[in-house]
């Protein structure tokens, strides 16, 4: 937990905070922050000491910051690996769970989600993109992809922790590949975007219009999608 503490205050000093709407965070909030992580982290190393949830050990140094060009493109895919796990054990009675030894390069991912909100599932996981990009820039092998999901749970709550693993391969590259090419083709990217053609493709989250990180949603709303009193008949 100091080493967590340390981490938050190295990572935290002279930065600005902002929520989802784009309200900047204040002190008070930024401490209640800090007291959410440490109690959920906390919650966490509880249950792996308790073997309720996997001890994952790592195989090389955490925190790799990963690119490859994406082959018939002109784009770089890019990504942040927290970790390769060497080892899934239950530090409760030593059993080794997993020993990564398999046709899969292991690759790990830590996640804080919503436990009542698009909660974290095999689905949710299976359909990802994250992973087929990661496995892409370890050099296109067969991936077996771990995420560590920490909820959010109230102080009241329980901790909730999740491990689920899923696979990528060849298929899913190809797939990839092809995806990024439809984009340079769509956006005319590769000719600086001239005769680019772009779709709003708005997500509603809370009841709320477009829960994508962006900076023009009253604009693409206006634009895209404010019918007025007209009843699009
Ligand atoms: S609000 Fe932004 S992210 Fe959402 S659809 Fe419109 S342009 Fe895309």
């Amino acid at each position: 937990m100091e080493m967590c503490q340390a981490y938050w205050d190295k990572e935290v000093e002279g930065k600005e905070f902002y929520d989802f709407k784009g309200n900047r965070l204040d002190a008070d909030q930024i401490e209640e922050a800090r007291v959410d992580t440490l109690r959920w982290l906390n919650g966490y190393i509880a249950k792996v000491k308790s073997g309720e949830v996997p001890f994952i050990e790592f195989a090389t140094p955490p925190e790799q910051d990963v690119s490859a060009p994406v082959e018939g493109t002109v784009f770089t895919a890019r990504g942040y690996v927290d970790f390769f796990p060497s080892k899934v054990t239950s530090m409760e009675t030593g059993e080794v769970l997993m020993d990564c030894k398999d046709d899969y390069m292991h690759i790990g991912d830590f996640k804080t989600g919503s436990k009542k909100f698009n909660a974290w599932n095999q689905a949710k996981a299976d359909i990802d993109l994250q992973p087929t990009v990661y496995g892409y820039i370890m050099g296109k092998k067969p991936v077996a992809f771990h995420y560590v999901v920490i909820e959010k749970t109230a102080s009241h709550e329980k901790p909730s922790i999740k491990h689920i693993i899923t696979y990528r391969g060849k298929e899913d590259y190809d797939k990839f590949e092809r995806l990024v090419l439809d984009f340079q083709e769509s956006t005319d990217r590769a000719n600086q975007y001239e005769n680019g053609k772009f779709y709003p493709e708005p997500v509603m989250g809370f009841g709320r219009f477009c829960s994508k990180l962006c900076s023009f949603k009253d604009m693409c709303w206006k634009k895209n999608f404010d019918r007025g009193d007209v009843r699009g008949e």
